[in-house]
C-alpha cells in the first residue's frame, strides 16, 4: 500500500462522548457545554497526518449543529484554519448579501479562501451524512462481527463511561495489633 492510498482513507468521529467530554449530557443541537475528552485534539492532530477526519453527530444533520461544532474546536483550541468551514453551511449565501465574518462563510473566506501555499495539507470535515469510512469511532457503536447480537446484548448496552468498573482487587486486611 502506497501513502497516497493511505492517505485517501476517511476516520469517521462520533462527537459527544468521544471528542465532547459530553458530562452535561444533551443541552441542544447547537448546545456544546463541555471541553474536549483529554488527549482528544492530539488524537486528530495524530490521525490527520494519515486520514481525513470528519466529525459525524446527530448533530450533524441541521447546519447549526455543524456550525457549533466547528466553533467549539476553535474554542477549545484547534487550528481555525484546519477546519472545513464551508462543509457547515447548508448553501453558499447570495452573493448581494453581507455576510458575516463569524458565520461558517465569514469564516470560510478568512481560512478555507487562503493562497494554496498557505493552506494546511487536509481539513477537519464536518459532512452531514456519513462518507465512505476506513473506520468509526463511536461510544455507542459494536462492531458487526457476521453474528447478530441479541436483544439482550443490545438493551444492556452501557457506553464506556458508565460501565461497571472493576473493583479494585482487595487490599491486604490491616494487620489487627497482637493481642496481649
Ligand atoms: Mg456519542
Amino acid at each position: 500500500m502506497t501513502d497516497n492510498t493511505r492517505r485517501s482513507k476517511t476516520l469517521v468521529l462520533d462527537f459527544d462522548n468521544v471528542i465532547h467530554s459530553y458530562t452535561s449530557g444533551w443541552q441542544g443541537v447547537d448546545v456544546i457545554p463541555d471541553p474536549p475528552h483529554k488527549g482528544a485534539f492530539a488524537f486528530i492532530e495524530r490521525a490527520m497526518a494519515n486520514y481525513d477526519v470528519a466529525i459525524l453527530s446527530s448533530r450533524s444533520g441541521v447546519e447549526a449543529g455543524r456550525f457549533a461544532m466547528a466553533k467549539w474546536f476553535v474554542k477549545h483550541g484547534f487550528r481555525a484554519d484546519a477546519i472545513n468551514w464551508r462543509e457547515c453551511q447548508d448553501a453558499a449565501p447570495d452573493p448581494a448579501s453581507t455576510i458575516d465574518p463569524n458565520s461558517a462563510e465569514g469564516l470560510a473566506r478568512r481560512f478555507n479562501d487562503l493562497p494554496e501555499d498557505m493552506r494546511p495539507a487536509r481539513l477537519l470535515s464536518f459532512p452531514w451524512t456519513k462518507p465512505p469510512a476506513w473506520l468509526s469511532l463511536d461510544d455507542r457503536a459494536m462492531q458487526f462481527n457476521g453474528k447478530w447480537p441479541s436483544m439482550e446484548v443490545i438493551d444492556n448496552f452501557k457506553p464506556w463511561n458508565v460501565r461497571e468498573r472493576k473493583p479494585r482487587k482487595a487490599q491486604e486486611p490491616a494487620q489487627e495489633p497482637a493481642q496481649e
